[in-house]
């Protein structure tokens, strides 16, 4: 339900709800029904008035002429995207009779499928959660992002937090370890270029010379999946040359000794043949992070997700995870870490999600599905380890043929005859194809939210601006009514979206400071870990895991080689990366045509001298290959590529690509050390000009 509002133009302030660490604040200007500008709230301190680009354009996102506007169901072959309009009736009777009938016999034969299309709480974790509780539905593993560094933080600090990202414009030295900040992570930018104004050193360590590289004084273009080495390096230093706050490391941290000696046996000179840097640019950092030490400036570290997407990236963020302790770094509000501050939110889950109506299924532990291989599972036969093959796919926020590692075994799964697939999506998507009902769901400016961030520390509500384009109904809506038919009457079904955002946080939030200015500011301390006082189980900084070693896994960071390994195979010798395109995010906005006229084409990076190598100019058509599949893009020839290693900007529809596939036809299923993830950045591959007869 739009506010009401009697007189146009007006304004609706709302909350970003893209897969990125900023959660903006946002006011959406609204004229004879139509939303005409979003733009930054300028009273919110983390938004200040800003938005990238890409949200800049949500009024032709959300008025864009192929928006999905009634309920769809399949009429041509699965995959080709041929469906009839069907009424609501018809759609959600006809979906709930066929999962009924699946249900009766098993039902973890059916599984949701969703992830971060839209982060907020109400339409992406209670009422659809609640359906499948109560339904009895297998269980899904999100993994597809963030679980490997998460788990990494877990083990480590305790959690998913860190330092408060204004600080970081107080800080000296700021190392930007696998985050292109420019592209996706803009306002921790504005405090990074102000640290900058202020005299800080900014030092950027990304495989790939970044817009973010551009602007950092250093960068560090390492091979992917060696930045557990370089964080050894850098502690061998910090201890050979005593830059160390021994008090520090006395008081708050466990295990200690035993990471010393491990890191000793990483002396620069290994770790530089490693990473594939000259040692002197590890020598150099770990002599300014030395320097800062020494004269007691603030040593801070911006992660984000692009290393942990390597066999060894959750062990990765581990062992950088542990550098601020030695040096003592979180005795300073601007000195520290942050990855993800998510981990500050009290959310209050189990009432938004009910874990408790699974008594009802009569199912009381469903299986768990891994995301990242959903496109094994799908071709998975019933079996006693496996459980019930998957009969019923609903998927919601997530665009699984596009994003899911190894497409070709997702089309694979999603093309099967004897799978019922309900998707609802606002556009149709390279997964919409494959849809057995397509159902139109509202954006982000047609209902209620409430977010979280993982950037910074406010809570944001989200209230609806306009009514629901054609017959659009929100996720929250859609499963309320399909509970109904399925008979579904415990009175949490009926609960309404906006009683749904006040009961996510309880009394944690003020609700009448959230409604007036559309954000909350969690009260929180400046320098969280000063003292200490790390929620792990020894209440100190792990450097040695004990949970982790109580899995069989080893206590300390360790240095994984990649799945496969760059050097490893004469077939395909260069590594690839596939971080996103500027002007999309994940494969939301490129069906927006301003943004994706701005891309131009499905993009290949590539250095100067592995291109001359192959015979390949810049602007030419190549095609991308490995055992797993066959992708053809544009030839960037460009310094952005290090020598060995070529970026796979994603990520595109396959639909909208060259040859109707994207990146991820070269990417595998294959796991994280920690938190299960898929290894995106952990992918050999062979390039070569296209040919005539490529296909
Ligand atoms: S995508 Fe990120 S930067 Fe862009 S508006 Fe949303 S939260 Fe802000």
């Amino acid at each position: 339900m739009p506010i009401p509002q009697t007189q146009t133009p007006f304004e609706v302030r709302g909350a970003c709800p893209h897969d990125c660490p900023d959660s903006c604040s946002l006011i959406t200007t609204v004229e004879d029904g139509r939303a005409v500008q979003v733009r930054g709230n300028p009273e919110h301190p983390h938004t200040a008035g800003v938005l990238c680009a890409k949200v800049a354009r949500y009024p032709e996102r959300t008025h864009h002429p192929e928006r999905l506007l009634y309920p769809l169901r399949r009429i041509g072959p699965k995959g080709s995207g041929q469906f009839e309009r069907v009424s609501w009736d018809q759609a959600l009777s006809d979906i709930a009779t066929r999962l009924q009938a699946i249900a009766a016999r098993d039902p973890q034969a059916i599984l949701p499928y969703s992830y971060a299309g839209t982060m907020g709480l109400v339409q992406g974790e209670s009422m659809d959660r609640r359906f499948f509780h109560r339904l009895g539905a297998s269980r899904l593993d999100r993994t597809i992002c963030a679980s490997a560094g998460a788990a990494a933080l877990e083990a480590t600090l305790g959690g998913k937090l860190g330092m408060k990202v204004e600080h970081f414009a107080e800080s000296r030295l700021i190392l930007l370890w696998g985050t292109n900040s420019v592209g996706s992570n803009l306002h921790f930018w504005r405090h990074a270029q102000e640290a900058k104004r202020r005299g800080a050193k900014l030092v950027c360590i990304d495989p790939r010379r970044s817009e973010t590289a551009d602007k950092c004084h250093e960068h560090l273009a390492l091979l992917p999946g060696t930045d557990a080495a370089l964080a050894y390096a850098l502690m061998h230093e910090l201890i050979v040359h005593d830059w160390l706050d021994h008090d520090y490391l006395e008081r708050y941290t466990l295990g200690w000794p035993q990471l010393r000696e491990r890191a000793l046996q990483w002396p620069p000179e290994r770790a530089a043949q490693h990473c594939g840097l000259p040692v002197e640019q590890i020598l150099a950092l770990a002599q300014d992070i030395g320097r800062c030490f020494e004269q007691r400036e603030a040593v801070a570290i911006r992660l984000n997700y692009g290393m942990q997407r390597t066999r060894g990236g959750g062990n990765a963020v581990r062992a950088v995870a542990c550098l601020p302790a030695l040096i003592g770094a979180w005795r300073q509000r601007a000195g520290g870490l942050l990855l993800s501050s998510s981990g500050n939110f009290p959310v209050r889950r189990d009432q938004l999600q009910r874990p408790d109506l699974l008594a009802a299924s009569g199912v009381s532990s469903p299986r768990l599905i891994n995301m990242s291989t959903i496109g094994a599972d799908l071709l998975r036969t019933a079996s006693p380890e496996f459980g019930p093959a998957i009969e019923a796919l609903l998927v919601y926020n997530s665009n699984p043929v596009a994003v899911a590692p190894q497409s070709g075994q997702v089309v694979a799964g999603f093309a099967r005859e004897d799978l019922f697939t309900v998707v609802l999506e606002q556009f149709q998507t390279d997964t919409a194809d494959y849809a057995d009902y397509l159902l139109p769901a509202t954006t982000q400016l047609e209902h209620w939210d409430i977010h979280t961030s993982y950037g910074h520390t406010d809570v944001l509500l989200n209230r609806p601006a306009i009514a629901p384009l054609g017959e659009a109904k929100s996720n929250s809506q859609i499963f309320r009514e399909l509970a109904a038919r399925l008979g579904f009457d415990d009175p949490c079904f009926a609960q309404d979206d906006e009683s749904l955002c006040r009961q996510a946080f309880g009394d944690a939030v003020d609700w009448e400071l959230l409604t007036q200015q559309g954000y909350f500011s969690l009260p929180l301390p400046d320098a969280p870990f000063a003292e200490g006082g790390f929620p792990t189980p020894s209440g100190k900084c792990e450097c040695f895991s004990a949970a982790l070693a109580a899995q069989g896994l080893d206590g300390l960071p360790q240095v994984l080689p990649n799945h496969e390994p760059w050097g490893s195979s004469a077939a395909y010798p260069l590594a690839m990366i596939s971080p996103p395109a500027r002007n999309f995010l994940n494969s939301t906005f490129v069906n927006v045509r301003s943004l994706r006229d701005i891309e131009g084409e499905p993009r290949l990076e590539i250095h100067p001298d592995d291109a001359a190598a192959r015979g390949i100019e810049d602007g030419s058509l190549v095609c991308v290959f490995n055992d797993r599949g066959r992708y053809h893009c544009q030839a960037d020839v460009s310094h952005r590529a290090r020598p060995g290693v070529v970026n796979g900007l994603g990520i595109w529809w396959r639909k909208l690509g060259h040859n109707g596939t994207n990146v991820n036809e070269l990417t595998h299923q294959q796991l994280t050390d920690l938190g299960r993830a898929p290894a995106f950045y952990d992918c050999l591959v062979q390039v070569s000009l296209l040919r005539p007869d490529d296909s």
